[in-house]
C-alpha cells in the first residue's frame, strides 16, 4: 500500500528501497527527524504570572486583541484569557477536553467548536450613542446570547461565609513539547530557534486543526474565513525590538513577569528555579509549559460562628494541586514564612522580586517604550 508522506505526497515503495514495513519505518523515523528540530530552541522566553496579583481587569486581554486580532475571522479569539477560577473557563470545560501527553504517548484530544468558545457579541452602540434617543435606549448585546469568554466571571466556588475565587490568566504557553507542533501533518508549527516561541507558519497552514485537538490548553484557535490555525505569538515583533509582549506591558496589577529561563539574574529564573515558587498549570498534560503561575493564597475560613479558623485554608488546597500539581504546597508555604520573615522586620528576596518597586523588573531586557520606535512603513 503507497505511503503518505508529511508533505503530502506518494512515496511506492520499490525492490531498491526495500519493503513497503522498512519503508514505513524509514518514514517514521524521518518524520520524528523534521519534529525534533522543529521542537529545537537555544533559549526559551518564558512568562510568570502572581496571582496574588491579578485584579480580573482584563486590561491584557484587550490589550492584545487590539494589537493582533482585529481582523476577519478573528472576533471571537482572545489570545490572552483571564477566567474565574473555580470556573468552566474558555472554551467552555477546556480542561476536559484532553489533547497533550501521557507517558510520551499523545492522548486524543477535542475538538472545542464555535459555542464552546462564544460569539463575539454585537452591542447596538450606533443606537445608544449616536442614534438621538437618549436614555430610552440602553446598551445591551443582539439575541440571546447563551455562553461567552468570561459567562461565570466573579461566581467561583465553595459556601458562604467561605466562597472564595481568584482570577487565571492564559495565553499560550510556547511549550517546550508542543502538541500543537507534534500533530501537524504539515509542519506548520514550530519553535524560534533563538527563543522558543512557538509560532505557526500562515503560510504551510492548511487548516486541518489537528493542532487544535492536540493542544489541551485549547489555546489555538480556527480563522473560518482565512482558514486558518492562529494563536498567540508571544508578541515577537514586539520582543525583536525589546519591547514587551502587550499583555504584560499593559498590566496594571504588575503581575506578568517576562524574560529567559536560564537568565539567572532575572525574575523569572528566580521564581521558577531558585525559590520554586513559580509552576506550570496542568503540568500533568504533558507538554512542558512555559508560562508559570505563583499559586493564590487563601483567606482565612470563618466558622460556623463567624470566627477566623486559621486551621484550613479557604481555598482548599486539592483544587490547587490539581491546577498546578504536588508542589503547590511547598510553594505556598515559602511564600507565607518569606511573608512572616518580613513582619519581623527581615529582608526577603521572594517577596522584594514579587512586589516589583519598579515596573521594568518585570521586563528584563524588554524595557524599550514602544512609542519611541520609529512607527512601521504602510
Ligand atoms: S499551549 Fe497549546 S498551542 Fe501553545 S505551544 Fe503548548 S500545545 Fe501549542
Ligand atoms: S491586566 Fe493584569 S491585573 Fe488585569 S486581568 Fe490581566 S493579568 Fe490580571
Amino acid at each position: 500500500m503507497p505511503e503518505t508522506s508529511e508533505q503530502g505526497t506518494t512515496a511506492q515503495a520499490t525492490p531498491a528501497q526495500g519493503t513497503t514495513a522498512e519503508r514505513a519505518k524509514e518514514l517514521q523515523s524521518e518524520a520524528k527527524s523534521q519534529k525534533q528540530l522543529l521542537r529545537q530552541s537555544k533559549r526559551q522566553l518564558a512568562m510568570v504570572f502572581d496571582l496574588n496579583k491579578c485584579l480580573g481587569c482584563h486590561t491584557c486581554t484587550v490589550a492584545c486583541k487590539t494589537l493582533w486580532t482585529r481582523d476577519d475571522g478573528m472576533d471571537y479569539m482572545w489570545w490572552a484569557t483571564v477566567n474565574t477560577q473555580p470556573g468552566k473557563g474558555t472554551p467552555r470545560d477546556w480542561e476536559k477536553m484532553g489533547g497533550g501527553f501521557h507517558e510520551e504517548e499523545p492522548v486524543a484530544g477535542k475538538l472545542p467548536n464555535r459555542g464552546d468558545f462564544g460569539e463575539a457579541w454585537q452591542f447596538n452602540y450606533d443606537e445608544v450613542f449616536f442614534g438621538g434617543k437618549g436614555n430610552s435606549v440602553h446598551l445591551q448585546p443582539a439575541g440571546k446570547p447563551d455562553w461567552g469568554p468570561n459567562w461565570v466571571e466573579d461566581q467561583g466556588g465553595g459556601q458562604y461565609p467561605n466562597s472564595f475565587y481568584f482570577y487565571l490568566p492564559r495565553i499560550c504557553n510556547h511549550c517546550t513539547n508542543p502538541a500543537c507542533l507534534e500533530a501537524c501533518p504539515r509542519n506548520a508549527i514550530y519553535k524560534r530557534e533563538e527563543d522558543g516561541i512557538v509560532l505557526i507558519n500562515q503560510k504551510r497552514c492548511k487548516g486541518y486543526r489537528f493542532c487544535i485537538e492536540a493542544c489541551p490548553y485549547k489555546k489555538i484557535y480556527y480563522n473560518h474565513v482565512a482558514q486558518l490555525g492562529q494563536k498567540c505569538i508571544f508578541c515577537y515583533p514586539r520582543v525583536e525590538k525589546n519591547v514587551a509582549p502587550a499583555c504584560a506591558r499593559q498590566c496594571p496589577g504588575r503581575l506578568r513577569f517576562v524574560g529567559y529561563l536560564d537568565d539567572e539574574s532575572g525574575p523569572i529564573h528566580k521564581l521558577v528555579k531558585k525559590w520554586e515558587v513559580a509552576l506550570p498549570l496542568h503540568g500533568d498534560f504533558g507538554t512542558q509549559p512555559n508560562v508559570y503561575y505563583v499559586p493564590p493564597l487563601s483567606p482565612p475560613r470563618l466558622d460556623a460562628d463567624g470566627n477566623i479558623d486559621e486551621s484550613k485554608p479557604r481555598i482548599p488546597i486539592e483544587y490547587l494541586k490539581y491546577l498546578f500539581g504536588d508542589k503547590v504546597e511547598a510553594s505556598l508555604e515559602k511564600l507565607k514564612a518569606e511573608m512572616a520573615k518580613t513582619k519581623a522586620g527581615q529582608k526577603s528576596e521572594l517577596l522584594d522580586i514579587l512586589i516589583v518597586y519598579q515596573w521594568k523588573d518585570l521586563f528584563g531586557p524588554y524595557t524599550q517604550d514602544p512609542s519611541a520606535l520609529e512607527p512601521r512603513k504602510a
